[in-house]
């Protein structure tokens, strides 16, 4: 039995983890998260009697309190809940699937807890990766990316430990707005920013992809995971999305993980690395995908992967003050309160003002999010 703990059980790569739990009799689910959709959390409590839970609306968490009093589960909530979901005694392996730095304590607590992580939560390993990556080292803890492109990279490096990485290929679709100029990007709405053409996600992401800003959190999160120079990652925009990544060896050779666009491959090899199992749905058919494009990105359209590169290269707290200023602006984007460019302003504007720590311990990081959020 594989017994998971699940952050984030009602999101985007939340419900893609239970359809593999639900596929597979040896997956259990033992404890699981979400933010305030009770009554999604309730069906998912009775079909898969977890024996802890945790809504992070503490109202909420009382109203499920009531509702599930049939079951024997344990309901708590807010950070403490989270912590607790993700410590919990008979989980082995945590699937951090919820979104922001929010994920950053829970992780820390799950690690010393000497649970593995299956890795979707990017913004925890973009903002502490230095904190996390040393940490997950010490306690010998697998940190295992189910980040499509982080996954292709990762299942690109089996066998290869002695071979060093001369260079990372990361893919991205380029969303809705790519080959777009500068000007046009000035009057984009959010149903705009929403329209993925290829995948599926929650919201925050989706606007990420729109703006660019995602890559530049994988460009991070690729430097830490797999201990590579940003200087060594190159994005290459890829719109048929099958090509999901690639390693180019010292040699030349590229090697790369290519399948339809479809999240539950991470994260079931994830939870089962190195077995590869039946994966049920569309199988990758060349013939009708026919051609695969490569171009190179726009940065002074796309400015948010050009500061997300400045951010790795200056280090520090300034990826988090990328990060922060990012998850601050896309939450007005959503709310219709700032324009799409908007977001650009408030990153650029942040990475100015927020004072530069080199070396920042956890409460920094905390800290400088804060302050980005008090701008
Ligand atoms: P989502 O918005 O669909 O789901 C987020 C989950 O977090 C939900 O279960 C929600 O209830 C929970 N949540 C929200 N606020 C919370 C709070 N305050 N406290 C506790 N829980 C809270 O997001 P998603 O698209 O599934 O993305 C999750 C993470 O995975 C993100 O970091 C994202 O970048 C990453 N990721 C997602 C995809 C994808 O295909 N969706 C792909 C790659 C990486
Ligand atoms: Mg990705």
């Amino acid at each position: 039995m594989r017994k998971i703990a699940l952050l984030g059980s009602t999101g985007s790569i939340g419900t893609q983890t239970l359809s593999i739990a639900r596929e597979k009799k040896d997956l259990q689910i033992v404890a699981m998260s979400c933010g305030s959709n009770i009554d999604l959390f309730e069906k998912q409590i009775r079909e898969f009697n977890p024996s802890v839970v945790s809504v992070s609306d503490e109202n909420k968490a009382k109203e499920l309190q009531d509702r599930i009093s049939d079951l024997s589960t344990e309901v708590l909530s807010g950070m403490d809940g989270l912590i607790a979901v993700a410590t919990c005694n008979e989980a082995t392996i945590v699937v951090t699937a919820i979104v922001g730095m929010l994920g950053i304590r829970p992780t820390i607590a799950a690690i010393n807890a000497g649970k593995d992580i299956a890795l979707a939560n990017k913004e925890t390993l973009v903002t502490a990766g230095h904190i996390i990556m040393p940490l997950a080292k010490s306690k010998n803890i697998s940190i295992l990316p189910v980040d499509s492109e982080h996954s292709a990279i990762f299942q690109s490096l089996q066998g290869n430990d002695d071979n060093r990485i001369h260079k990372i290929l990361l893919t991205a679709s380029g969303g809705p707005f790519r080959g777009f100029k500068g000007e046009q990007l000035q009057n984009v709405t959010l149903e705009d920013a929403l329209k993925h053409p290829n995948w599926s996600m929650g919201r925050k992401i989706t606007v990420d992809s729109a703006s660019m800003v995602n890559k530049g959190l994988e460009v991070i999160e690729a430097k830490w995971l797999f201990d590579v120079e940003y200087n060594q990652i190159e994005v290459y925009v890829h719109p048929q999305s099958i090509l999901h990544s690639a390693v180019e060896y010292e040699d030349g050779a590229v090697i790369g993980q290519m399948g339809v666009p479809d999240m539950r491959l991470p994260i079931q090899y994830a939870l089962y690395y190195p077995k590869r199992l039946n994966m049920s749905g569309e199988r990758l058919d060349l013939f009708k995908v026919s051609n695969l494009t490569f171009e190179k990105p726009d940065l002074n359209v796309f400015k948010g992967l050009g500061f997300a590169y400045e951010a790795i290269k200056r280090g520090g707290n300034m990826p988090t003050i990328f990060n922060a200023a990012n998850e601050k602006a896309v939450a007005l984007f959503l709310d219709k309160k700032i324009s799409f460019i908007d977001i650009y302003r408030q990153i650029e504007n942040a990475m100015n003002k927020i004072d530069f720590i080199a070396d920042p311990d956890l409460d920094e990081i905390l800290q400088t999010e804060q302050d980005v959020y008090k701008l």
